[in-house]
């Protein structure tokens, strides 16, 4: 694409100073680097070596994780998007002068670029790789600072052990504060919680960057242990972060609840889980009430403004394990697992009466500034196992019952009957 026609120059221009701003110091410090090396003599075989390791090992974790990797970046959408590729940084400073480890950092991000993320925005690659090389040159200016000259600076005492932690906080906090940074300056409409994301998404970070110093610790002195710990790595990665990266991937991004994909997963699991432990599931269905005329007053993204309210307003009312998705258009769907009738009626009544009382300040078409006071809906309810015993015939009688709840004049809760015992007459002769 010729410079002319790229998505850079789209950025607000305080966004697009800052963004230049990182990718020159970052070049700058790439620059000093490769400089100082050269100064300082020649890189030494056992460092190429170590190099090429953690190059075929990062490209290989890289590789097998590509998939959901692609999945997470998507749906981070205004929120930082962490990954583990900061474990192999990190080894790597422990183990590499900074000359290789910012090759390392660009040969990971040319990587991803064309086998991972693809087609998405070559500026905001080349930022995060930026912000890399700034997280890692921190860090390496810990490590001197502390005292740890030499490779490999692996903790040997207590002290070298604080020196490494304090560098390992530097390089996240450098990378975190230039993305967050990033995120506030060039979408000023997300919110500071968006903007910082979500404190498990740190913690990847933190276990990427305890893995970095046990990887420098092993490779520098019982390398044959490296591989096994790379399968523990793989392993991890796509299994135990596998239903978190999953959670993540299940966000519809209109509205930050979840999709009707990741509904439809969750519903059967949560029906069995209730199955094993005899108990119960709520379900609530419910569909805004003439929502199209808030669209045809106000205009579409007014509309979509109220639905993300409407959104956080459902999730305000439910307990953190329900699980809230948006089903189709206008219309949400609410999980409780273990809520008996009672309860899932109580929910929805709170939920009717939060959105009848609604108020959402929104931008309408003529650029004026308008109140959309109450967003209403209608309801319906079913409950596992009392009124059907599987996923289709639950979604179904909810339904069922929402369409009653319409047709009896809208903002309102029906609960869903079960289906009475067939009577067997007895048979006259
Ligand atoms: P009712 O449910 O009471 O029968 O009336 P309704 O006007 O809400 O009609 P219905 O539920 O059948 O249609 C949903 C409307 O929601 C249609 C469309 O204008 C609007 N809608 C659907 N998806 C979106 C969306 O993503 N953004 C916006 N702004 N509007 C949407
Ligand atoms: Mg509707």
């Amino acid at each position: 694409m010729p410079p002319r026609q790229w998505k850079l120059w789209s950025l607000p221009p305080t966004a697009l100073g800052y963004v230049i701003a990182v990718d020159a110091v970052a070049l700058v410090i790439t620059v000093l680097a490769v400089r100082a090396s050269v100064i300082g003599g020649p890189i030494t075989s056992a460092e190429w070596t170590a190099f090429a390791v953690l190059a075929v090992a990062s490209t290989l974790h890289l590789e097998s994780a590509r998939g959901i990797e692609r999945r997470r970046e998507m749906a981070a959408n205004t929120s930082p998007h962490t990954n583990l590729k900061c474990l192999w940084f990190f080894a790597s400073l422990l183990l590499l002068p900074l000359s290789l480890v910012i090759p390392l950092v660009v040969l990971s991000y040319l990587y991803s670029w064309f086998r991972v993320f693809g087609r998405t925005i070559a500026h905001r690659k080349i930022f995060s790789n930026s912000t890399c090389i700034l997280a890692s040159a921190a860090a390496a200016a810990v490590l001197r600072g502390g005292g740890l000259l030499t490779e490999p600076r692996v903790p040997t005492d207590f002290w070298s052990l604080l020196v490494v932690l304090a560098a390992a906080a530097t390089w996240w906090l450098v990378n975190y504060a230039l993305v967050v940074g990033a995120i506030l300056i060039s979408s000023p409409e997300a919110k500071a919680k968006d903007a910082l994301g979500e404190l498990s998404h740190q913690l990847v970070i933190c276990a990427g960057l305890g893995l970095g110093i046990a990887i420098a610790a092993l490779q520098s002195s019982y390398p044959w242990v490296v591989p096994v710990l790379m399968v523990t790595v793989l392993a991890l990665h796509r299994d135990l972060l596998l239903p978190q990266y999953q959670r993540a991937a299940g966000v519809d991004v209109k509205t930050g609840l979840a999709t009707p994909s990741y509904w439809a997963n969750a519903v059967p699991l949560e029906l069995a889980r209730a199955e094993s432990l005899r108990s119960s599931v709520g379900l609530l269905m419910l569909d805004l009430d003439k929502f199209k005329e808030i669209n045809d007053t106000y205009g579409h993204p007014a509309g979509d403004r109220a639905l993300r309210a409407v959104g956080e307003s459902v999730r305000a009312e439910v307990r953190q394990g329900d699980l809230v998705a948006r089903v189709g258009g206008d219309e949400l769907a609410v999980l409780l697992p273990g809520a008996s009738e009672v309860e899932v009626l109580e929910v929805a009544e709170r939920i009717r009466d939060r959105l009848s009382a609604l108020t959402v300040s929104v931008e309408t078409v003529a650029n004026r500034t308008a109140i959309i006071s109450g967003v209403p809906a209608s309801f319906g309810a079913a409950v596992y196992p009392d009124v059907a015993g599987t996923m289709d015939q639950l979604i179904l009688a909810a339904d069922n019952a929402l369409l009653t709840a319409k047709r009896g004049g809208r903002n309102q809760i029906v609960s869903a009957r079960p289906n009475p015992p067939v009577d067997h007459q007895p048979i006259d002769n």
